[in-house]
């Protein structure tokens, strides 16, 4: 009884408000006013933190802290087999985060194997990377995908050696100081501009091998995986949310 009077009073209260309010200009919002930020469709948002330009890797770094091994050259950062991953060296929580890839044209190997990379968001949720233009592999470890937990409502591959990109607004989970999970995740994915994950509600990590794990965390580095194929990377940047 306690918690249907609590639902109705509210609303109830809302209603009489909204009855008293006859003048537009009463639910005009003015301030803050959000900031203008210039930018070019195709170049990077004013407001954007650049994470790679195509001149140097410094903004990451292996888990080790060494300077990154993978082949700067030519605009684009290859992944070099058995160097292992590449973190930010700053950490992120919710962001828009803008990454183009570009899967190997030599193609070798198939399903897993091929042009297999991947994006983690904090270090711990993986959009994965994948050469998945004619190459058949599990549904939710396909190009796009939520890595084993969200298939991509479409494949928006481009062919090897063309450049796809990934537009990704994700909100990061939220734990209380117990360490609990109080808010999932969510995270929205534009491949190539079409929208393959739709504000996907993230159940936790992206293991290869299990279910998903939610442990506290804070800000995180934005990890770029090593499998072990040569894929290429170009013009990463991010905007914090
Ligand atoms: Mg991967």
């Amino acid at each position: 009884m306690k918690s249907i009077v609590c639902s109705i009073v509210p609303l109830l209260f809302a209603a009489t408000i909204n009855a008293q309010i006859t003048d537009p200009v009463a639910t005009e919002v003015w301030e803050p006013e959000p900031r203008h930020i210039t930018f070019n469709e195709d170049e990077v948002p004013s407001d954007a933190i650049v994470l790679f330009d195509g001149t140097n890797a410094d903004a990451w770094q292996h888990g080790d802290g060494s300077a990154v091994k993978w082949n700067v050259s030519d605009g684009t950062m290859t992944v070099v087999r058995g160097t292992g991953p590449i973190f930010t060296k700053e950490n992120f929580g919710d962001c828009q985060l803008h990454v183009e890839w570009s899967a190997p044209t030599e193609i070798v190997g198939e399903g897993q194997g091929r042009g297999n990379s991947g994006v983690f968001l904090q270090n711990k949720y993986e959009v994965q990377v994948l050469d998945s233009y004619n190459n058949r592999t599990y549904s939710n470890g396909q190009a796009g995908s939520i890595y084993k937990q969200s298939m991509p409502l479409v494949n928006a591959m481009k062919a090897p050696g063309e450049w796809q990109k990934y537009d990704i607004i994700f909100k990061a989970p939220r734990f209380n100081a117990d360490g609990i999970k109080v808010a999932s995740g969510t995270i929205t994915v534009l491949h190539n501009g079409v929208v393959i994950q739709n504000h996907y509600e993230l159940k936790g990590t992206t293991p290869f091998i299990g279910l998903p794990q939610n442990p506290a965390h804070g800000d995180g580095p934005i990890q770029l995986q090593d499998h072990g194929n040569p894929v290429k990377y170009r013009n990463i940047w991010i905007r914090e949310l």
